[in-house]
């Protein structure tokens, strides 16, 4: 079983045939509504490989709260652990598209910002059995601690992706002390890492990484695959040839992919090669949530 800790929204996306100045009005297509967060993501991508799943998180006291309920749901997900929020919104992404895919994203996070460590409280049994616990950065640090440190005390590994960054990293580093597993792209490898734009590789980079505490660290480097260091020594993951169609998605599929496979007792260069293969096929489907693999979709691709 994995629990995840974190963020859920509604993405309100419009197409449009470009993309507003500030001050202008540009008419759009209709209004389509996404499940999203990268919380609720990645507890649907690991629930779509098969995982039990428990997601523990914040919607508000609005008309959407319904709408993030029913697709934690429909995603077979246990949604025990959202609470309702009293006098806040649901978080909501504004994302306008025009034609070459270019977009603007506006987060307004609402309840997640109100997720509070009480509201792990009633959770330390269903973490402390868990295979994995699964974190992100779109919640309270404080709130991440609390669950990172309840897992750590039963043994249990924490994977953080941790995206997105705060304008301070060092603001992390009482998280970054209570993980296992640190996963994060290669833009914010360079924050984190503080080596700035192309001074080191990205093995080199998650091994200074690795600096920060977490046993393994993972850099993802989209099409290219991924790079890890951990205690066994490197590994090295070319990515996997897809006709990739839209990157949404990719990166919360390959953590929960990883998490999943880590708590699975797969070893580090296993888990994160199906982790690889998984974001890859994430990418060949349109949109977040709707371009989670399942596990046949994942070993066609490895098996290849
Ligand atoms: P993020 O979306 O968080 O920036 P990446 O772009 O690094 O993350 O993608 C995460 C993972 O998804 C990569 O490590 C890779 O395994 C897979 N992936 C992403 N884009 C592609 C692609 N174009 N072709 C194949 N695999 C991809």
């Amino acid at each position: 079983a994995v629990v995840v800790v974190g963020s859920v929204n509604l993405d309100l996306v419009v197409q449009v045939p470009r993309l507003p100045v500030p001050g202008e009005t540009v008419m759009g297509g209709g209004v389509e509504y996404r499940d999203g967060g990268k919380g609720a993501n990645q507890a649907a991508a690991a629930a779509r490989l098969g995982a039990d799943v428990t997601f523990i998180g914040a919607c508000g006291d609005d008309g959407f709260a319904a709408n993030v309920r029913y697709g934690l749901l429909s995603a077979g997900i246990d949604t025990t652990g959202l609470a309702d929020v009293l006098g806040a919104p649901t978080g909501v992404a504004l994302v306008v598209v025009q034609p070459d895919g270019e977009n603007t994203v506006t987060v307004a996070p609402g309840a997640n910002h109100a997720l509070s460590p009480a509201d792990l409280d009633a959770f330390t049994d269903a973490i402390g059995a868990a295979d994995a616990l699964l974190l992100q950065l779109e919640v309270p640090l404080t709130t991440n601690v609390a669950a990172a440190r309840m897992a750590r005390s039963a043994g249990v590994p924490v994977v953080l992706n941790a995206a997105p960054l705060p304008e301070d990293v060092a603001d992390l580093r009482p998280l970054l002390d209570v993980v296992d597993v640190l996963v994060v792209n290669e833009s914010e490898a360079e924050q984190l890492a503080a080596t700035g734009p192309s001074a080191a590789t990205p093995m080199e980079q998650a091994s200074r990484l690795r600096d920060h505490g977490a046993r393994i660290a993972v850099v993802t480097l989209g099409r290219d695959g991924a790079v890890a260091a951990y205690d066994g020594g490197d590994c090295v993951q070319p990515g996997f040839g897809v006709d990739a169609v839209d990157g949404t998605g990719a990166g919360d599929t390959f953590c929960a992919a990883l998490g999943v496979s880590l708590g699975e007792g797969m070893d580090v260069p296993a888990a994160v090669r199906r982790a690889c293969a998984a974001g890859a096929v994430a990418t060949t489907k349109l949109g977040a949530r709707a371009a989670a693999p399942t596990p046949g979709e994942v070993d066609r691709l490895l098996a290849r």
